[in-house]
């Protein structure tokens, strides 16, 4: 069996949904999950920002908004009066769930939460409606029944595997599941969700639950790409990627996967399959433990970073100060990305600036600190293994008329990352698109 993740955009208009059911015509058992229409997450975000502010007249004419073009969504996605009936009375009992709390008051998280689940509870209604309508032998499951998180709001691989068998056995007979991504019980038994993007993660989650054969997750991309596609002209997609060099990824910018969904396929190893509904047939990304040859893989690029550098003329033979200076990040929780040391500095970066003015004021207490905003970390993702050599002329070639904050290399054998500031990073991701990966022979 295998698990079949389709995104919003795949499943964002009626025609959409049509070549979904396509691709998932044949006879191999399988468990399909899906988003939300695309855009009706963000517009549930919406309603309950404005519910929580207490915003009626707004909320109303937003959820008019979200739901209105629903009636049409239905009418050309099945065909017979009763499988439209069904569509209709699907979206109206959501609609109907959110209007009941527009007037209610202390609408706060939990009530949020509640409404984002929506979204992907309507759209695997309106597709197993349409499924039936074809007379396809699938069922629904329901992702509230399996999908759990801990105290921790992590994922509790486990209980997801027992009660995913659970479901399964009830319906003998089936080889065709579909289910909602994205949402999920908390430890406190209320519905909550795997954090925007989190469709991923369920598909990833069910297929190490169950140790399926493979996850696939299907875009709009054919796979994951050497660039960025928007930026850099001639990217291609990686046919085959590890484990790490996939989350290293995700992580550094590379919108296709949610970041953190690859680790419970890594820990059962089940190799994920990146493909493209709107050209099924190329074979994009495979994700699995297999390592490959190559010197550079990829590269990613991730904005709204901030660097700051922390002085101190006693760091001279001094012990204690990284310690020093690192605890007051751990006192504010953020996280540093890039450290970069010479004997009496040290530069790092955080792309979290909320506690900036208090973690900057506390540095300055023992330190003397410049920050400079508007950064993009560019993180090379590849083999750089002690004894290989080559890939570092290739980027300093580069970056040759570009001005470098920060570089990081040896922190792991597979990722070197530099720092430059956001405004020149399509210059430079353009440059080593040219320079690093089509002069290194790999492709011309
Ligand atoms: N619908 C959710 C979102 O937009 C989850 C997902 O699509 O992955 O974030
Ligand atoms: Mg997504």
């Amino acid at each position: 069996m295998k698990v079949l993740k389709f995104g919003g955009t795949s499943v964002g208009k009626p025609e959409r949904m049509h070549s979904v059911a396509q691709l998932i015509s044949d006879a191999e058992p399988k468990i399909v999950v899906l988003s939300a229409v695309s855009g009706t997450t963000n517009a549930l975000v919406d309603i309950a920002a404005k519910l929580t502010k207490g915003d009626t007249s707004a909320a109303e004419a937003a959820i008019e908004q979200l739901f209105t073009p629903y009636a049409a969504f239905v009418e050309q996605l099945v065909t017979t009066s009763d499988a439209k009936a069904k569509g209709h009375a699907i979206v109206k009992k959501h609609e109907d769930i959110i209007r009941s709390y527009v007037n209610a008051s202390g609408f706060g998280d939990k009530e949020t939460r509640l409404f984002l689940a929506q979204g992907e509870l309507i759209s695997t209604q309106l597709f197993q409606t349409y499924l039936e309508e074809k007379g396809y032998n699938s069922v629904l499951l329901p992702a509230l029944e399996f999908m759990k998180t801990d105290a921790d709001s992590e994922p509790m691989l486990g209980y997801i595997e027992e009660k995913l068998k659970e479901q399964l056995e009830i319906h003998p007979g089936k080889h065709l599941y579909i289910t909602q991504g994205y949402i999920c019980l908390n430890h406190q038994g209320e519905i909550d969700n795997l954090k925007r993007g989190g469709s991923d993660y369920t598909g990833t989650l069910i297929g190490a639950a169950l140790r399926l054969e493979e996850i696939q997750i299907w875009t709009d991309i054919d796979g994951m790409h050497n660039n960025d596609p928007r930026i850099v002209k001639r990217t291609y997609p990686i046919p085959e990627l590890s484990f790490d060099e996939a989350a290293e990824l995700a992580y550094f910018g590379a919108k296709i996967l949610h970041p953190t969904c690859i680790r419970p396929a890594h820990i059962r190893n089940v190799p994920v399959r990146l493909l493209n509904t709107m050209q099924p047939e190329q074979r994009g990304t495979v994700i699995s433990t297999k390592s490959t040859d190559r010197d550079v893989t990829a590269v990613a690029a991730k904005d709204n970073i901030t660097a700051i550098t922390v002085k101190s003329t006693r760091m001279l033979n001094a012990y204690g100060f990284l310690r020093r200076i690192f605890e007051v990040f751990e006192k504010y929780k953020t996280s540093v990305d890039m450290i970069t040391t010479s004997e009496v500095a040290v530069s790092l970066t955080i792309d979290d600036d909320k506690n900036l003015v208090k973690i900057i004021a506390e540095l300055n207490d023992f330190a003397v600190t410049e920050v400079d905003k508007d950064q993009t970390i560019i993180c090379i993702v590849g083999n750089f293994s002690k004894d290989r050599i080559g890939a570092s002329k290739r980027l300093f070639d580069a970056l040759e008329q570009i001005p470098v904050r920060m570089i990081s290399y040896g922190g792991s054998a597979h990722n070197i990352s530099v720092l430059v500031k956001t405004e020149d990073k399509n210059r430079a991701l353009n440059e080593i698109n040219e320079r690093v990966f089509f002069a290194s022979g790999v492709l011309s």
